[in-house]
């Protein structure tokens, strides 16, 4: 390469983020609120392959909808010609590995996932190329018992991450028969508008009618509003089934409002389909959807079995808490390793590795590669990293065996400072550090011993 000429810059994939490690706890926050909140109603994790065969989704989620028409990365893999999919939604792949593996044999099955999700839209506040989902699906339940603990359980999980002002959607689309007797009068009315419609209306106005209800065209929606309402074509079972859910949210307490005009862009739908919404989020309001999906398990050739789920856009619901407290910054490490000369350095290795086997998180300053630093800035990086405690190793702290531990936390503000044989440091920074918290050394997967006053 030139010596001049620099080399160009690669950038991410357009509509596809970096969360840096500035915005990283706050993902860890959600993820293990919500974690927490799933495992707390008994669902049970599930993982499956981001890549599908794309006759999955175009089964799954209907060949005449969003989705499968205009956003999915679809590619031929080059080695085989197999036509594959970056899933766009999580539902279709775990219901698959659910028939596959024959997960619903011993009765139903509450699940859960997380991870990437790939559609290829105009990307904007709340709408990415690649985004994030968590998701659950009650596979095997037939009651609006089980569509009532989906929706309470996703209304604790905003009440844990502190969000306010989510609201709940709901309606009830019915079954296929409803559905092909509201469809019939929908082409009519439509028909009778049809200078109205769009061109992918037009286009859809015979082979997907009900997915003009979900347009998102700006000019259409008061032909929208006006519509035929699926609610009103509902018979007895369906509407029962309406009511109990209502009934259930009613008795505790979770408010909602019925929206006929709710009926989700993915076809697989059946009755209870909801969505929760936020007005602060400008156009792409909404946080959560799902709904049922009683016919898809049969769809991919397992036992007719009925099921229900939904799915979480986390970027919206990580926009949501940015806006609700911009979090504390969790500390890097409980303790800081600060140290100069270089028998110091190799006595640091052995003196760090001692304090994270007692389970302590230690940030090592690295000499070799940012100059040794004077102590006066080393202690600055300490204090910046967050540590309770900073531990310091000289010439002299090595020559007479000992350390010198430094509180960077102190409540008194004093800066404590005390001298400790070499083999006791451990002991004792454990010692202060759970002396200090009356609820003992909480030690999560990841976590720190969280040391702010
Ligand atoms: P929208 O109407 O906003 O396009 P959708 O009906 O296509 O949403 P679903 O397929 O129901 O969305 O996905 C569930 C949730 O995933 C959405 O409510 C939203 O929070 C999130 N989501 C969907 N698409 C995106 C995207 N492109 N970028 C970020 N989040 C998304
Ligand atoms: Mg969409």
């Amino acid at each position: 390469m030139s010596e001049n000429k620099k080399a160009d810059k690669i950038t991410a994939v357009k509509g596809m983020n970096d969360v840096l490690p500035a915005d990283a706890p706050l993902w860890e926050l959600f993820e293990n609120t919500a974690q927490s909140v799933l495992q707390s109603y008994g669902f049970q994790q599930i993982r499956t392959p981001i890549v599908e065969e794309t006759k999955l989704f175009a089964r799954a989620i209907g060949a005449v909808t969003d989705i499968v028409e205009k956003e999915m990365y679809s590619f031929t893999d080059s080695m085989n010609g197999d036509n594959l999919t970056l899933r766009p939604e999580g539902t279709a792949g775990v219901v698959r590995a659910v028939v596959e593996h024959n997960l619903v044999y011993e009765g139903p099955k509450r699940l859960w996932y997380k991870g990437q999700m790939f559609r290829h839209e105009r990307p904007q506040k709340g709408r990415y190329r690649q985004f994030h989902q968590f998701g659950v699906e009650a596979i095997g339940f037939t009651g609006p018992d089980i569509d009532a603990e989906l929706i309470m359980m996703s209304r604790r999980l905003w009440d844990d991450l502190g969000l306010e002002g989510i609201r709940l959607e709901l309606n009830s689309i019915g079954d296929a028969a409803e559905r092909l007797r509201h469809r019939a009068d929908l082409i009519v009315y439509l028909e009778s508008h049809s200078e109205l419609l769009d061109e992918e209306a037009k286009r859809r106005l015979h082979s997907n009618p009900l997915r003009i209800l979900d347009t998102k065209n700006p000019a259409m929606q008061e032909l929208v509003n006006g519509a035929p309402k699926l609610l009103d074509y509902l018979g007895e079972e369906s509407l029962a089934h309406f009511h109990g859910l209502q009934k259930i949210l009613n008795h505790n307490n979770i408010p909602f409002t019925i929206n006929p005009r709710l009926v989700r862009g993915l076809d697989y739908y059946n009755r209870s389909v909801f969505e929760w919404v936020s007005d602060k989020l400008g156009a792409q309001g909404t946080v959560c959807a799902g709904g049922r999906y009683d016919g898809m398990v049969e769809m991919f050739g397992g036992k007719s079995t009925p099921a229900v789920g939904f799915g979480m856009g986390v970027e919206r619901l990580v926009l949501l808490m940015k806006d609700a407290a911009e979090p504390e910054q969790p500390a890097q490490c409980d303790v800081y390793l600060v140290h100069q000369g270089e028998q110091a350095g190799l006595q640091a290795f052995v003196l760090a590795e001692r304090i994270r086997d007692a389970g302590l998180d230690v940030v090592l300053h690295c000499a070799a590669s940012n100059g040794g630093g004077s102590f006066k800035t080393q202690m600055k990086k300490a204090d910046a990293s967050g540590a309770s405690f900073a531990v310091i190793l000289g010439d002299d702290e090595v020559a007479n065996h000992v350390a010198t531990v430094k509180a960077l936390r102190d409540a008194e503000g004093a800066a404590q400072q005390s001298t400790v044989p070499f083999d006791d440091v451990v002991d004792y920074v454990v010692d202060q550090i759970i002396g200090d918290h009356d609820c003992g050394h909480d030690h999560g997967p990841g976590g720190h011993v969280h040391h702010h006053h």
